[in-house]
């Protein structure tokens, strides 16, 4: 590449909240906690005070709103990934946000956070660096124990609920859900942390963010009324369980179809799935999800998983101004991970390649801001690429669940398994 990018400073210390920004963070999430009656359930936190570490699940953008909520009056510094700093890189640090690219082992993120707590600020994670496909959780890197006992603050969780079905990853139409429900929970104090191994710890973690948000629907019978509520849902489901065919389901209205054997299902206003004819199989949606994993394990165990080499356009986003154009290539997921490669505007070669055992997890983004497609978001620590596939038949929900299953059959191979919920 000719051209040199001006690179976003992932080093700069967080910036503590200004003091007259602090009343205006709170205003900015109140609508929308007031809107979804938002109830937060505190255990354990009376005499809390900062530093603490706020570890919370991560469905939709008004988990910040939320916590900005349960946390108030103290000031916080939330870990968040480079794209939401989009063209508001200032503001965002000011708030007090800090940048990291995505599933990158950073080494400064952990001086930073050290920062915090010396701030006497609370530190806020999302530990499952990426929104929640279909409302249940995602694995947790098993880093956070060692990072709880190495920051030697109260370790607090919070858990949402509700924003998932009010607004899914795959399609962020807000539908009204009230009331949303939070719990926020002292899971360590300083003094039992030091009696607690860092195995413990990430057991104890696991456990606590267990959560299914179309289980909690149904036991709280929330009606989502929206005419278009399944719009989107193809996406996260791609495979028909009825004819097996791969990338054909489609979504319309309130219905979820197979274009290859013709099946329709009926997305309930209780978010159940209803066979139009014939057996359902599959009413909840994780149930479904998790079908494909397994199908997805069984091509990995046998060693033949291979998206095929897919036409893609890759933009980069060197610093957090705007997406670049970087240019064409191809880009395979197989048993090796990924391998991308392409000629940039300049007309020179570029490539990235993530082998398995460097990436756990990935993040992807459905028709990205309404317009772009689907795409796979790869990092370096000082690069992020959108790569989007185009012309060919592929899922980015099957990509990210194989660099999963990839990840934890490498974690098999080497004598070094991941234990359950972690990776
Ligand atoms: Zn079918």
């Amino acid at each position: 590449m000719k051209t040199e990018f001006e690179r976003f400073d992932m080093k700069k210390p967080p910036v503590r909240t200004k003091w007259y920004l602090r009343p205006l963070t709170y205003l900015l999430s109140a609508p929308d906690t007031i809107a979804h009656r938002t109830v937060i359930k505190k255990t354990g936190t009376e005499g809390l005070k900062p530093p603490y570490l706020l570890l919370c699940n991560h469905n939709a953008f008004m988990d910040f709103k939320v916590a900005t909520k349960a946390i108030y009056p103290h000031r916080a510094n939330y870990v968040v990934a480079i794209d939401g700093f989009i063209g508001r890189e200032q503001l965002l640090r000011d708030v007090g946000c800090i940048c990291k690219r995505k599933f990158t082992n950073d080494l400064t993120l952990i001086r930073q956070l050290r920062q915090v707590v010396q701030n006497g600020d609370v530190a806020v994670i999302y530990p499952e660096a990426r929104y929640s496909l279909c409302g249940t959780t995602a694995p947790l890197p098993s880093s956070l124990g060692r990072l709880c006992r190495m920051l030697d603050v109260p370790v607090v969780t919070l858990i949402c609920h509700g924003h998932h079905i009010n607004s899914p990853f795959w399609n962020l139409h807000d539908r009204g859900v009230k009331p949303t429900e939070a719990e926020m929970k002292v899971l360590f104090t300083q003094e039992t942390l030091k009696e607690t191994t860092v195995d413990e710890i990430n057991s104890a973690l696991v456990k606590e963010f267990q959560y299914d948000e179309y289980t909690w629907q149904k036991e709280r019978n929330i009606k989502v009324t929206y005419d278009k509520r399944a719009e989107g849902l193809h996406s996260v489901l791609y495979q028909c369980p009825d004819c097996g065919t791969e990338f054909r389901m489609k979504s319309k209205g309130t219905k979820l179809i197979c274009e290859a054997c013709g099946k329709t299902w009926e997305y309930t206003e209780l978010g159940e799935l209803k066979a139009d004819d014939g057996d359902t199989r599959f009413s909840h949606i994780p149930d479904w999800y998790e079908w494909q994993r397994e199908n997805v394990r069984k091509e990995v165990l046998a060693g033949t998983y291979s998206s095929g080499e897919l036409p893609v356009k890759v933009d980069t986003l060197p610093n957090a101004k705007k997406f670049i154009y970087l240019g064409e290539g191809t880009m395979v997921h197989d048993m090796n991970g990924f391998t991308v490669r392409g000629t940039d505007v300049d007309g020179e070669p570029f490539e990235m390649i993530k082998p398995v055992s460097s990436l756990y997890s990935c993040h992807i983004e459905y028709n990205y801001l309404g317009k772009h497609g689907d795409c796979v978001d790869l990092n370096t620590l000082d690069d992020t690429w959108y790569i989007y596939p185009h012309n060919c038949d592929f899922s980015v929900t099957k990509m990210a669940i194989a660099t999963e299953e990839l990840y934890y059959e490498h974690r098999r191979a080497i004598g070094r398994p991941c234990p359950p919920g972690l990776a």
